[in-house]
């Protein structure tokens, strides 16, 4: 199909071997007649993705292998609000270095880390606001690479709700277009268009936690009234459940009419409670999306569950040495 000579493939493949990118497989496929087929596998030994997560109440760290495979899985819960920018990142970078030195005890080279945060992230990494850790200006990557087993990483930074719904997208394999809403402390959401993550022009996208459902009701962080967050966020949602699902099927039914996107993940602490949830989400959009009696809109529960953020994240720098193998291979 790609027109290359054998002897050309051969090589290619060689050197993908050689960099631990790729495995012979032992026993080979059986084939036809003529010289034996080799098989090939992505390696689950050659390198990683380190995927870290901060949020609210929880720190996470993963590791997840060329094949997708996560080896290692970190997951400390503790409130950072109290703790400020530079201690919650030294946390967190300790747990990440845990998980990248037992996956390098098991043979794999972690190749880069990324970083989701409930915030606005700017182009260099630095995040520029994230409300609910009261957090502003913060040099996150600087701050990640002060532990020194982490110092020689490179580190990006993403929307943990833009992370988790790219983690969506390569897991889920059928729906090219969705929106993905992270429930938390806060609440954010990352839209997928034809396979691709929208994030508006300057990269603030996916805010509904700050739509209104209530114009005269509880004032919110933003100095708004009336705010998703505070009535379908997490610490609303153990208060009153029906009153979280309505909200949630309020700023949907919005969103569906604006955007006709089909199909709806709920994610985060959405992801356990989705049984509860339904129903009362199903019935605000039924009475509000102008279309719903021509076409259902599919509501299901994220398929990475609560850990789709860092899984998402790790994801990313798979995703570009699964791209670039060449860049890979040269380092
Ligand atoms: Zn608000």
């Amino acid at each position: 199909m790609t027109g290359l000579t054998r002897a050309t493939v051969s090589a290619l493949v060689d050197d993908l071997v050689a960099g631990g990118l790729i495995t012979e497989m032992d026993p080979p496929p059986r084939t036809g007649a003529g010289r034996p087929a080799v098989g090939l596998a992505l390696s689950s030994a050659g390198p990683a993705g380190l995927g870290c997560e901060i949020n609210v109440d929880y720190l996470a760290a993963c590791v997840v292998d060329l094949t997708g495979t996560v080896r290692q899985r970190f997951v400390e819960h503790a409130d950072q609000r109290p703790s400020g920018a530079e201690r919650s990142l030294e946390s967190l970078g300790r747990l990440a270095a845990r998980a990248r030195l037992a996956a390098e005890a098991e043979g794999l080279t972690v190749a880069g880390a990324a970083l989701a945060v409930p915030g606005l992230v700017a182009g260099n990494g630095s995040v520029r606001v994230a409300p609910n850790l009261d957090w502003q200006d913060v040099d996150a990557p600087a701050l990640l690479r002060a532990v020194p087993e982490l110092a020689d990483l490179p580190i990006s930074v993403d929307n943990e709700a833009n992370l988790a719904a790219l983690g969506e997208l390569r897991v889920s394999g059928g729906d090219p277009t969705f929106l993905y809403v992270s429930g938390e402390v806060g609440i954010g959401a990352g839209l997928v268009l034809d396979g691709r993550l929208y994030r508006g022009v300057r990269g603030w996208s996916g805010e509904i936690g700050h739509v209104t459902v209530y114009p005269d009701g509880r004032p919110c962080r933003c100095g708004a009234r009336g705010c998703l967050e505070q009535y379908a966020g997490q610490e609303a949602l153990a208060g009153d459940l029906p009153l979280a699902a309505a909200s949630l099927g309020i700023a949907l039914a919005a969103v569906v009419n604006l955007l006709d996107v089909p199909v709806i993940v709920l994610g985060g602490a959405y992801a356990p409670l989705f049984a509860e949830l339904r129903a009362g989400i199903s019935e605000e959009l039924s009475r509000r999306v102008l279309t719903s009696g021509l076409a259902d809109v599919v509501l299901r529960p994220a398929a990475l569950g609560a850990d789709a953020a860092m899984r998402g994240a790790a994801d990313t720098v798979i995703r570009a040495v699964r791209d670039d193998p060449a860049a890979w291979l040269r380092r």
